[in-house]
């Protein structure tokens, strides 16, 4: 671990978005899974909730579509596995979370009219059927973005990066890139997972707490 290579990693734990999250609902296709990755990775996203497709599992990172896809952005943006949409949605509500879910119905407004500085998932539908109308309802909101040509909808990591991208834009206006969103206790555990990801499995499959780290990214210290 060079000095520069921790900084950069310090850089971008400190403009990383924890109240910024994504539920995939049984998106199947490895390159737009990993596609939305990489455009969190990019807005600052840490979490991305995905329900696996019923077919079977969440598209693996082994496989050639999924690596060439994400540049890397799955060792830096966690996929947390859900059972299912409708309980997911129910358990972010719970944490104070808004979902907004990426559907056309009755209530459906203007992606950009949605407040993305308030706790917020967005909520992704499968390639084929899209978000559930469970899901949708459960959801806070609907939004949509404008469609004026002949195909009906935009492929879900495209429609993904437009409403991030929106979010990454109102969040900035009002300053949340320009000082560090994540606690100072969970900056200090992800820089030592993102620096030295063996030794912290090690660390953890021990169940001991991670050892402190300097400036440059050297251990100085055991944790608490
Ligand atoms: N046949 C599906 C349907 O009826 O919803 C189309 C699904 S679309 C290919 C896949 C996903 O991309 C959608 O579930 C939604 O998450 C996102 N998406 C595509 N176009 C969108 C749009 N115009 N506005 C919002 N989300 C969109």
């Amino acid at each position: 671990m060079t000095p520069e290579r921790f900084q950069k990693i310090m850089r971008v734990l400190g403009k990383r978005q924890p109240t910024l999250s994504v539920l995939m609902d049984e998106v199947n296709k490895p390159h737009n899974f990993s596609a939305i990755l990489r455009t969190c990775d990019a807005v600052g996203v840490m979490t991305a909730h995905a329900v696996p497709p019923k077919s079977g599992e969440l598209p693996t990172f082994g496989s050639r579509a999924f690596e060439a896809t994400s540049g890397s952005a799955h060792k830096w943006v966690k996929v947390q596995p859900q059972t299912d949409a409708v309980s997911a949605v129910r358990e972010l509500q719970a944490q104070g979370v808004q979902v907004l879910a990426t559907h056309l119905s009755q209530r459906s407004v203007d992606y950009r009219e949605s407040d993305y500085t308030r706790p917020t998932c967005v909520l992704l539908g499968a390639e084929k059927w899209g978000v559930s109308d469970a899901a949708a309802e459960a959801a806070d909101g609907n939004i949509i973005i404008p469609m004026f040509g002949m195909v009906q909808s935009l492929n879900v990591s495209v429609a993904a990066a437009t409403i991030l991208f929106e979010a990454q834009r109102q969040r900035l206006a009002a300053g949340m890139y320009d000082m560090p969103q994540l606690a100072s206790d969970d900056l200090a555990r992800v820089a030592f997972e993102w620096a030295y990801p063996d030794l912290a499995a090690e660390y953890q499959e021990r169940g001991e707490p991670y050892p402190v780290l300097d400036g440059e990214g050297q251990m100085v210290g055991t944790g608490q």
